[in-house]
Parts: C-alpha cells; structure tokens; sequence
C-alpha cells in the first residue's frame, strides 16, 4: 500500500481507539453534574491512551513502516505520559465530583473497583519513572524491558477490572462494546507479538551461512531462510529496514535489533555488526548451520518510498548498515540516481566496506566523503565535525537541493551535528530522514 494510505489508514485506526469510547459516552451519557461527565471522560481517554500506547510497540511491521520505529517509539512514550496525566486529572476529577471519594484511595477499605484503579495508578506511575530514568538505573536492558512489559500488562488488567467492576459503564451496550473491542484488540496484539511470532512463526527461522569479519570489532553475520517441507521462507525488505535476531525460539529469548546490510535482491540477508556487549560478540561465534530467529522488516528509514532525484547519505560507524543496504540495491537495479555517501569514523580502521564502496562508484552514480573524526598522521582527507561547509561541498553536484532526500544515521551528536547543518543549508525537514541505534 502506497505510504500516505497506510499513515492514513492507521491515524484514523488511532483515532478512533482515542475518540470512540468518550464520544459514545457523550451522546448517551444522563444529565448528571460536570464533575461526574468529566471524571467518566477523563477515565475513558485514558483507558484510550493506555490501549494505544500499548499497540504501538508491538512490532506491526505495516505501521513501523508507515511510520518508522523512531516515531513509533516517541508516540508511545508520548501516549504513556498522556495517559499517567488523564489518570491523576480523572482522580481529581472523582474527588471534586464528590469530596467524600478521597475514601476510595484507603486501600484496606476502599471497594474492588477503587483497589483495582489504585493498583493501576501505582504501577502507571513505577512505569513511567522507570522508562524517564532508563539511562540512569543500572538495570540491564533486557532487565529494565521485562520490567516494562510486566508493569504495561499490570496496568491494563488492573485498568480493565477497574472498568468492568464499575459495572454501569459495562452495562450499557455501546460502551460494552467498545470494551469487547478494545480488550479484543490489546489480547490479539499481545498474542501476535509475545506468542505467535517468537513461538510459531516459521517465517521467522533462518540459518547462519556464514560470519564474516569486517575488522577487530565489526563481523558480518550472513543468513539464508530455512527450508521447510522444501519450500523457502519467503522473505522481502525495503533496502536499509531493521529486524530483531533472537538465537532461540522462546519468547523470553534476548533479542537485539540490526540493521540489514545486504541488497534486497539477494537469497542471503546480511547483518553487519559491531561487538558491544554480551549478544553482539555472542553472534560473532556462531557456527555456519546454526540456527537464528528475525522478526522483520520493520522501519521506513529507506528510499524506496518517495522519488527522490538523487540521496545524500550521512553515517557515523556501524550507522553505515543501511546506506550500504540501499547502495548495494540500488546496485542491483542499475539506479541512475546520484549518491552521495559521507562516512563518520574515529580511525581508518573503523571505515567499514572501503573496498567494496570503491567499486560500487564503477556501478552507480557514487561519491563518497570520508572523515576522520580527529586529524591524524598521514590522513590527508577531511577531519572534525560534519558541518554545513562539508556538506555543501557534497552537495554540490547531488541534485537540486529540494528534490534530494537526506538519510542520517550514528550516533546521536552526528545525527545533532547534521540536522543543524542542514538546517543552515535551507534543506527541509520533510526530505530529512533520520535512524538512530539506540531508540530505547
Ligand atoms: C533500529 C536499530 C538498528 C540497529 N542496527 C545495528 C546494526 O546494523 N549494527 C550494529 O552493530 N548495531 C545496530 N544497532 C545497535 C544494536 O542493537 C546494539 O548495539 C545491540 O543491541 C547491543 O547489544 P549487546 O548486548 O551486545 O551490548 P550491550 O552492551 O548489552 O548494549 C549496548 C547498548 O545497546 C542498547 N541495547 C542493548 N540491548 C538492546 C536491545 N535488545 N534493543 C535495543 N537496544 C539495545 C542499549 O542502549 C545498550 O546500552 C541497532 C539498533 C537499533 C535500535
């Protein structure tokens, strides 16, 4: 489906999580005071917030492409903040609507209903502390995400037996339904992402060929999809789109996310990796035949939507993956477009596919800028920040400005540095497209 139908498709989607359940309680909700309305309103936007706040996340590969993982993410984060707010403003709102209700907060005492939404609370506000000070506890990741699903899940059950002991919202029969829907829609996402796709989804089996070495702490792990019953998985990506690679088929397995680094033409799919940690150098050994598990493609960092007239591509380190993924594609389709690659590194060592990109200028309309981040003897090429002088030089033979599209990717002082230069350069924001390796 065409990019701006499927955007548009799940706006109106959200929009009617977030709008349904409070306007059908609108247009049949008694006369009653305005505190009352309002602490019923308050509750069902955030009930609304809740629900689509946890949908967000969870891998639908239409609406990461549509969107984008980064944009998916920061709604999420987003809708959860919104969601804690409505639940204090709904508070407020019970008290004000009857003062003698500050009684529902003693837990010992208070009725199910009212325990129920106070253990909501509770849990929605550890989990938003935890998600604002993510890079600040000493919890692993995979800690600090586990926390965060269990804590999500507390929160809508709790929230969802608040609502149903409630009892009269229940009963009325728009409102019951929307609920079914709503609860339909939170158990069928969950299912699809916590049981069917890490437990059962064939497609998501493939095997190792291969691990290739780029240099001491980059490798390339090169993967072909199983065969079943001899019939292949079939397996399709947009050049510079991301999957996660779990090495067991378990839903409590670790998961990374990588980039795919290889054309889309391909039968293999390639991942090019740099050892930061445990899972990353854990992929490094891993022998040819063994097997591995990619929930994907996910993200529209890539460009093959749109027509742009020519690319201009800017990747610190490892950030290069996805440009390499649309290089090598556009390789592969013979695309007369001109590229533009700048390539960040800390030392020569660290500029990934050197030889590789040298040849690619024989098959495509290829330039490529390497920078050094700091000078260095007997480095004669460009040093320092990417800024809006380097930049113009690049862009000096890309194409009309208006018409090129911008892919950034490194880390996020790179992805500062460059969104400010380009900003400088009157390039705009609309043709700028940007993908970061820690979203999380
Ligand atoms: C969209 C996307 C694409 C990426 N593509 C590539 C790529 O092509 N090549 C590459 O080398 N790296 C890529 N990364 C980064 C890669 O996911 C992390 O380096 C890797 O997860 C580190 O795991 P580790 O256990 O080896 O290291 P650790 O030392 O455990 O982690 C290092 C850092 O990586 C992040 N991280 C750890 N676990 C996860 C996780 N499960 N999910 C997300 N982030 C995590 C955390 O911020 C952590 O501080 C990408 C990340 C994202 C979000």
């Amino acid at each position: 489906m065409d990019q701006r139908l499927l955007r548009a498709a799940w706006l109106s989607a959200f929009g009617l999580i977030v709008g349904a359940p409070s306007l059908a309680w609108l247009t049949i909700a008694p006369v009653e005071p305005l505190w009352d309305h309002l602490s019923v309103v308050t509750g069902l936007l955030a009930l609304s917030a809740l629900v689509c706040a946890a949908v967000l996340p969870s891998r639908l590969r239409s609406l990461n492409r549509a969107f984008g993982i980064e944009s998916v993410i920061d709604v999420h984060r987003f809708l959860g903040i919104v969601a804690a707010a409505l639940v204090f403003v709904h508070l407020a709102c019970v008290i004000a609507a009857d003062p003698a209700n500050v009684a529902l907060l003693d837990f010992e005492t208070a009725p199910k209903r009212a325990q129920a939404a106070t253990g909501a609370t509770v849990a929605l506000a550890v989990l938003a502390v935890l998600a604002v000070l993510r890079g600040r506890t000493r919890l692993t990741y995979e800690l600090w995400r586990w926390l965060h699903v269990v804590l999500a899940v507390i929160v809508l059950v709790l929230s969802a037996l608040h609502v149903w002991w409630l009892d009269h919202l229940v009963a009325e029969p728009t409102l019951g339904t929307l609920f079914g829907l709503l609860a339909a829609l939170v158990v069928g996402t969950f299912g699809y992402r916590w049981a069917w796709r890490p437990m059962f989804d064939a497609s998501t089996e493939f095997l190792v060929r291969e691990v290739r070495r780029e240099n001491a702490t980059v490798s390339t792990l090169v993967l072909e999809p199983r065969r079943r019953h001899g019939r292949v998985n079939t397996w399709a990506f947009a050049p510079g789109q991301f999957a996660w690679i779990r090495l067991d088929r378990s839903v409590t397995a670790e998961e990374h996310p990588f980039t795919i680094a290889s054309s889309a033409h391909l039968d293999t799919t390639e991942f090019t990796i740099r050892h930061a940690g445990d899972f990353t150098r854990a992929l490094r050994r891993l022998p040819p035949g063994a097997p591995v598990w990619v929930d994907g493609p996910h993200g529209a960092f890539t460009n093959d939507v749109g027509a742009g007239a020519g690319f201009v591509m800017i990747a610190g380190g490892v950030g290069v993956t996805p440009m390499m993924s649309m290089l090598r594609t556009a390789a592969h389709r013979g695309d007369p477009r001109p590229y533009r690659l700048v390539v960040v590194a800390g030392s020569p060592e660290d500029l990934l596919f050197r030889d590789e990109l040298a040849e690619l200028r024989f098959q495509i309309d290829l330039v490529v800028t390497e920078v050094l981040r700091r000078p260095l003897d007997g480095w004669y090429g460009h040093t320092g920040d990417i800024n809006a002088g380097l930049l113009s030089m690049v862009l000096a033979d890309a194409g009309h400005l208006d018409e090129v599209d911008y892919f950034i990717c490194g880390p996020s002082s790179l992805v500062t540095d460059v969104l400010s230069a380009l900003d400088v350069l009157g390039v705009a924001p609309a043709r700028v497209h940007t993908e970061q390796f820690d979203f999380v």
